[in-house]
């Protein structure tokens, strides 16, 4: 069996290099099981390969999402005090941790910069389409 091992780690290094990596296991089954050594399937090596990759990409997608996720909660926040709006609800949730419901739009003072950013332009557009106004 080594003999034939050794031809194939010879005549296929594609193949050596999966050897290297089962020696260590194949090793260890023969001196603790003194039988048969059951030996690891090359479709589970490449299947763990795959899984690997696989692996890799969801956490790459992750962390797209948490960048992506952070932003839109920038975004909200930003949304919220330009109309003097709670950020964590709207003014939505009886519950809520931080204003208990009562932090609807025009609760608090609109922040300056962020109400031009956002409303002003939007009450503009709303005036022109709703009352044909400047
Ligand atoms: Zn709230």
């Amino acid at each position: 069996m080594e003999a034939y091992l050794e031809y194939l780690k010879e005549h296929n290094p594609e193949m050596a290099k999966y050897f290297e990596l089962m020696q260590p296991m194949m090793g260890k089954n023969e001196v603790e099981e003194g039988k048969e050594i059951p030996r690891i399937d090359l479709e589970v090596e490449e299947r763990i390969k795959k899984l690997k990759k696989i692996n890799h990409k969801l956490f790459a997608m992750i962390e797209n999402l948490k960048l992506q996720l952070e932003f839109e909660l920038n975004q909200n926040d930003d949304l919220a005090k330009a109309i003097g709006a709670c950020t964590e609800c709207f003014g939505e949730d009886n519950e809520c941790s931080a204003c208990f419901g009562t932090g609807k739009p025009g609760n608090g003072i609109p922040d300056f910069i962020l109400f031009n950013k956002y409303i002003q332009p939007a009450i503009q557009k709303y005036n022109k389409h709703y009352f044909n106004k400047n």
